[in-house]
């Protein structure tokens, strides 16, 4: 029997970009690989709890199809390619970059005047496809990542084998998860410590 393992934090909470590129992420538990765009459940989740800042509603989150997420695993390869040597200063690939480019030139954003009832408000709206829209709204959040001094603040989670990518609010944060990554290492550290100089020294 599989379960749908709940959606970590790093996925809902930092920039868009990096919210996506982690959706390809590896369980350290498990040693396996696992993609939240490719299970129906978990994409489910996943856009549903990010509806408010994709501009879509919650309908549209469950409606994206196995086909719109090949669109938005094509805005991660570019993100995750051009993110990486953007990250230290490097040039991304000028595939990445255009491929963002194409994605956000197929569904621009236009402002459109709204009374709330009490005031007049100005929302983004694009036209299109629900795919392409959202594949819009990561890439253009992806280019405004690498645009801002920010994306060399970026870091990859420090525990052994984790590859998830955060944007650190607090400079000393280490760890994707502090309560999954940050006591893996933490736990990891601890054993190599105390790693037993004598066959009777047991952690137990
Ligand atoms: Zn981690």
């Amino acid at each position: 029997m599989t379960t749908t393992p709940a959606i970590p934090s790093v996925l809902l909470t930092e920039p868009l970009a990096l919210d996506l590129v982690n959706t390809r992420l590896y369980l350290t538990d498990s040693d396996t690989w696992m993609d939240v765009l490719d299970g129906r459940e978990q994409r489910d989740a996943w856009l549903g709890a990010l509806a408010p800042r994709l501009d879509i509603g919650a309908e549209d989150a469950a409606a994206v199809t196995d086909g719109d997420a090949e669109a938005l695993k094509a805005v991660r390869e570019h993100a995750a390619a051009a993110v990486e040597p953007a990250r230290h200063g490097r040039k991304p690939p000028a595939r990445a970059l255009s491929g963002l480019n194409e994605a956000v030139r197929a569904a621009p954003a236009t402002v459109h005047a709204r009374w709330d009832g009490a005031s007049v408000t100005a929302e983004p709206r694009r036209a299109g496809s629900l795919a392409t829209r959202l594949a819009a709204t990561f890439a253009e959040e992806t280019v405004q990542l690498l645009a801002t001094p920010d994306i060399l603040d970026v870091r990859r989670c420090d525990a052994p084998a984790c590859v998830m990518l955060f944007l650190p609010r607090n400079p000393r944060r280490r760890w994707c998860t502090p309560n999954i990554c940050g006591n893996r290492a933490r736990v990891a550290r601890y054993y190599l410590r105390h790693k037993a100089p004598r066959a009777s020294d047991s952690l137990s």
